[in-house]
């Protein structure tokens, strides 16, 4: 049903092509410690996701905006008053989140090394422009791609902007990623198909149930797409 039906295929990038929410499990992990002096773990990862929810409108998606939230559930488990030790603390959680923790999702590069003389690659991902930009270029995997989206959000709207800043029409969408909420359910709804790459570890934000729809392909890793598209 997917073959020759497609000239672009667009992939998300965290958790897709590479390992990302384990590494804010991590940092979650680490931010406890630093913490375990004021409140238990249990009490402390309601109140980070509570602050989260509350900074993503503000200050979209990404390890910036994470540190926000951080610090904002810091300073009130603290009274007030954050210790120096606990600022610089979470800032190094975060910088080493961003910019030092990588690993791609195991094949993810034979599967783009198959489907790249035959498609247009585009990553389409959303978050932080310096960051994700950064991921992808450390990646090596921009040999493979035409190039990468950074999408401020990955609604409906802004499907139908990729789509037409591609020079595509929205049923000419074919989306893999690991995301129902941000990858699968948008793309559906405009009209466009979905490839579900599932991993095992979700962000709390991005749980969603799966739409029903004969344009929703399920793999349990993402090299089992190639034989749909070649
Ligand atoms: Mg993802």
């Amino acid at each position: 049903m997917l073959k020759n039906r497609f000239e672009t295929i667009f992939f998300d990038a965290d958790d897709t092509l590479w390992e990302n929410e384990m590494f804010f499990r991590q940092a979650e992990e680490k931010f406890a410690e630093l913490l375990a002096d004021y409140t238990d773990r249990e009490g402390l990862q309601q109140l980070l996701w509570q602050k989260q929810e509350d900074n993503i409108p503000l200050f979209g998606y990404g390890s910036k905006t994470y540190m926000i939230g951080m610090t904002d559930a810091a300073l009130e488990l603290c009274g007030g008053k954050l210790p120096e030790h606990i600022y610089y603390g979470v800032k190094k959680i975060i910088t080493d989140l961003a910019f030092h923790e990588f690993k791609l999702i195991d094949g993810v590069q034979e599967t783009l090394e198959a489907l790249s003389g035959h498609y247009r690659l585009v990553v389409a991902t959303k978050g932080d422009v310096t960051e994700q930009m950064f991921k992808y270029r450390r990646s090596g995997l921009d040999r493979y791609f035409h190039h990468c989206e950074v999408m401020e959000n990955k609604d409906e709207k802004n499907y139908l902007e990729l789509a037409a800043k591609n020079d595509l029409q929205p049923e000419q969408l074919l989306m893999v990623g690991n995301s129902v909420k941000s990858d699968i359910a948008p793309v559906i709804n405009v009209g466009g198909w979905a490839i579900n790459t599932p991993h095992d570890v979700v962000w709390v934000h991005e749980m969603m149930d799966m739409p029903e729809s004969d344009r929703i392909l399920i793999v349990q890793n993402v090299k089992e797409i190639v034989r749909f598209l070649l």
